[in-house]
């Protein structure tokens, strides 16, 4: 029997259609490329988003056609997800710190046909417009004044002119629900990169889960600035999710260190802020040596990698910012889950509420989870037994753009590629991904467990566990370690660290000191990368 409810469309247009009407006067404030900050509400962002959207039909791109951008956060940028998505176009968020020669793999292979871009992207855009014969225009995010004088970019446009030259009336067209609403491409670390294509439907699902009290709590009364970049599988939501429920927008442009993001912080009274733990370092740093404070920041979303107890420890305890550690994924939209304490958990002792927040947590609603064996069996969730997990959910992929790498999923569940447990209450823990797990003699070894131990260290700013190869065991854990600048600490000082905080098996055989540690276009450690560095590490034997 059929209901007799309305067929009302999940549109992303419809967000800001809720944002211009009921919170009109909310503010957006950007970090622009140019160096000024910007300030204007949603009343505003509407207006101009439906310029835009008017401006793509000028230039001729049609439903269902990518337009690409290679943009930091900023107003400009969310003006490009509402217009592009709402008018039924497809926002293709390239990733600017990828080489030159795979934004012009992906960018063919999506079919782009205008591509926008911060004034930053000005090489990486004459690098690769040339090679680009299928994109019909190259638009400058800004105004004339800052144009380039002389770049050497076919059919070179000016945003600021595109928009003013266009009425503010558009009416957002009504679709099915189902329609492609933006591509993100996953970051390849093995073979070619994939797309991931959301439909209106998927993001605006997503929207709702993800903005519920268990999962990022997101509400009016919230000023967010996303760190993590509207490239990064759409700023994980965030621009949609604030439209949602009408919070203040911060968005800082190019300026990621320390020093402005605390600035940034203060003077706009972010109260929620989300980032991976990469990022986060270079701003405790800051705050540390500066003995600074936060005064308005009450929360920050970290995820993308394993955020390491130390780092929770930290904004917890020093600074009474409190951590809401996330997972998720590109094919995930990507939330997943969502590390919130249940009430009975509120009041353990500080040690096991930290080793709760450590887990990665449990699935927000909408996400189905499990764990198998390598025959494919499910495993208790009991915390202890280790298996790849599996997702199933309407913001999940069901294929990949273009049907690329065949079928991914097994009876309908997307393999994802980490190894998890998942305790009695639901929260989930990643040990490892599948392909960095340490199998010494058969048995796995959690190299996300070794590494948050390293960086609980005081003399240690980065660590990361591979993989090295050993005549008897196969392999053993090799500690890759960057130290605090002027901290001194030996390979048998971190080593002994370790005593009785893990099984002595566990223990890491060696300790290479560097520089640096290589980090990948979205912040996270390149472990394949470190692999190679250390292909012929001799780990001691005795
Ligand atoms: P990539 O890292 O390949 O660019 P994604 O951004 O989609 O692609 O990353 C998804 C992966 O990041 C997950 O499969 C998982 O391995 C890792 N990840 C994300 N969040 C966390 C977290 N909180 N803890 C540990 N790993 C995480």
């Amino acid at each position: 029997m059929n209901a007799s409810m309305m067929q009302q469309p999940l549109l992303v247009s419809s967000l800001l259609i809720h944002a211009e009407r009921h919170h009109g006067e909310q503010e957006v404030v950007s970090r622009r490329v140019e160096g000024d900050i910007h300030r204007y509400t949603y009343r505003d962002l509407a207006a101009r988003s439906r310029q835009l959207a008017n401006a793509l039909q000028a230039l001729g791109v049609g439903f269902g056609e990518r337009v690409a951008t290679l943009a930091w956060n900023g107003h400009r940028h969310m003006e490009l997800y509402y217009a592009v998505s709402g008018s039924g176009s497809v926002l293709h968020t390239l990733n600017p710190r990828l080489h030159p020669d795979q934004v012009v793999w992906i960018a063919e292979h999506a079919q782009d046909q205008v591509l926008f871009f911060d004034l930053s992207f000005l090489p990486l855009v004459e690098a690769v417009a040339h090679r680009l014969p299928g994109v019909k225009a190259f638009v400058a995010m800004t105004g004339r004044a800052h144009m380039p004088a002389k770049a050497d970019i076919p059919n070179l446009l000016c945003y600021e002119e595109l928009v003013a030259a266009q009425p503010d009336t558009f009416a957002w067209p009504l679709f099915d629900e189902n329609s492609a609403s933006s591509l993100c491409y996953t970051s390849g670390t093995t073979g070619n990169p994939k797309g991931a294509l959301y439909s209106h439907r998927s993001t605006v699902l997503h929207c709702y889960a993800s903005a519920l009290p268990d999962a990022l709590n997101v509400s009016a009364r919230e000023v967010i600035l996303p760190v993590v970049p509207m490239f990064h599988v759409n700023a994980w939501g965030l621009p949609y999710a604030a439209c949602m429920v009408g919070a203040k927008l911060v968005l800082p442009g190019p300026f990621l260190d320390g020093k402005n993001l605390y600035e940034l912080f203060e003077r706009e009274g972010v109260t929620l802020s989300a980032g991976v733990p990469t990022v986060w370092q270079g701003l405790l740093a800051h705050v540390e040596t500066n003995g600074l404070k936060f005064s308005s920041m009450r929360r920050t979303i970290i995820g993308g990698s394993a955020c390491p107890p130390a780092m929770m420890r930290a904004f917890q305890e020093r600074y009474e910012v409190s951590v809401l550690h996330a997972w998720g994924m590109t094919e995930l939209s990507p939330l997943g889950t969502a590390c919130v304490l249940k009430a009975s958990q509120e009041k353990l002792p500080a040690e096991q509420r930290l080793a709760i927040q450590a887990k990665q947590g449990r699935a927000v609603f909408g996400v189905d989870m499990k764990i198998v064996d390598e025959q494919g069996q499910t495993l208790p969730h009991d915390g202890k037994a280790a298996g790849e997990l599996l997702v199933r959910g309407p913001w999940v992929i069901a294929s990949y753009f273009k049907g690329d790498g065949g079928d991914p999923l097994v009876d309908g569940w997307f393999p994802t590629g980490d190894v998890a447990t998942i305790d009695a209450d639901g929260f989930m823990q990643i040990t490892d991904r599948s392909k960095d797990v340490i199998k010494s003699g058969g048995e796995w070894i959690g190299s996300i467990d070794l590494e948050n131990i390293a960086m609980a260290h005081p003399a240690v700013a980065l660590a990361a566990c591979i993989a090295a190869s050993h005549p008897k065991w196969d392999e053993r854990p090799l500690l890759v370690v960057v130290r605090k600048a002027g901290a001194e600490v030996t390979r048998e000082q971190l080593l002994a660290f370790y005593d009785g905080k893990i099984a002595r098996w566990w223990t890491p055989d060696d300790v290479a000191f560097v520089d640096a540690i290589p980090l990948g276009a979205t912040g996270k450690v390149q472990k394949n990368r470190l692999r190679e560095i250390f292909r012929e590490h001799r780990l001691p034997t005795a």
